[in-house]
């Protein structure tokens, strides 16, 4: 059997499927956040629980809103702050008495998009989340691509492309980043990053939906918003789509649903990637809020 657990700010949740990949079970509780030991017996009890439930010793994958340092081992996890710091896959390990898997959670996304998924038929998928914030994974033969520091897929931390002053205007905010660096597409890609686009343009507030709403309402600012997002956005797949040629791009978090977007960008994508063959193809993600927990089981096929 194989275990998903994905760790949230507010709950674990634990999806089991079979080596088949079909879902079996889930359960949910939720994280404790104030001390790193019952954080570590709370998951070793419904690791517990959900073994004796089916009478096997299921494979453990765990999905982390956050990275392990590859040379010290330690977790480096903002939303679960009991576990910042710690060396999180020794001590799973040793409390459920068997070797597990750790990925970042954006990661196990894209696993379960390129295995089973909506990149299932391609090579090389390449998974982004167009959420709170705008990150990545990279799968290839159906493998995560790590990198030497778990930092592959980080494409939120690259820069804007020089042409957003062209299509916006010099004014334009280069915003600074969590992560300390100024103009990082997260703040652009991101649910935050449109709302900060049409912020710009019509000097209003108004959420990722609204700024929907309006653009399906034939708003013209709102057009112009999604026109300059869906430019950038497009920009930026042409940077990844010649470094990393991938057969499928697949969108997950909330504009992921946002349907427009999959007529909008790919004959913007021409313009911005060398095309001597076939683009990828620009897909939603099939399994949606999921796509973590069942990422993570998939990290033992
Ligand atoms: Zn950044």
């Amino acid at each position: 059997m194989l275990y998903g657990l994905d760790i949230g700010g507010t709950k674990i949740e634990l999806a089991v499927f079979n080596e088949q990949q079909q879902a079996i079970t889930s359960k949910r509780i939720p994280t404790p956040t104030d001390s790193y030991d019952t954080f570590l017996s709370s998951i070793q009890q419904l690791i517990s629980d959900m073994d004796a439930e089916l009478s096997v010793k299921g494979k453990v994958g765990i999905g982390i809103p956050g990275f392990i340092n590859p040379s010290t081992g330690l977790v480096q996890c903002a939303n679960v702050p009991c576990t910042n710091g710690k060396p999180l896959q020794a001590d799973l390990e040793r409390v459920l008495e068997r070797p597990i898997k750790i990925e970042n959670d954006a990661n196990c996304f894209a696993l379960s998009e390129a295995v089973g998924g909506a990149g299932d038929n391609a090579g090389t998928v390449l998974g982004l989340i167009l959420g709170t914030g705008f990150g990545g994974g990279i799968v290839m033969d159906k493998k995560l691509h790590d990198g030497e520091n778990n930092l592959a897929g980080e494409v939120g931390h690259t820069p804007l492309p020089w042409r957003v002053f062209q299509l916006t205007g010099d004014d334009f905010p280069i915003v600074q980043c969590g992560c300390g660096m100024h103009g990082c597409l997260d703040s652009y890609l991101s649910g935050r990053g449109l709302e900060l686009i049409y912020q710009y343009y019509s000097k209003e507030t108004r959420k990722g939906k609204g700024i929907v709403e309006l653009y399906r309402n034939n708003d013209t600012v709102a057009k112009k918003s999604v026109d300059t997002y869906c430019e950038l956005l497009a920009s930026s797949l042409g940077a990844l789509t010649n470094t990393l040629d991938p057969g499928a791009i697949v969108f997950g978090g909330g504009l992921s649903n946002f349907s427009e977007l999959y007529e909008l960008v790919p004959p913007l994508l021409k313009k911005y990637a060398l095309s001597n063959g076939k683009l990828p193809e620009i897909k939603k993600a099939v399994f949606g809020d999921s796509g973590g927990v069942r990422g993570a089981a998939m990290l033992n096929i």
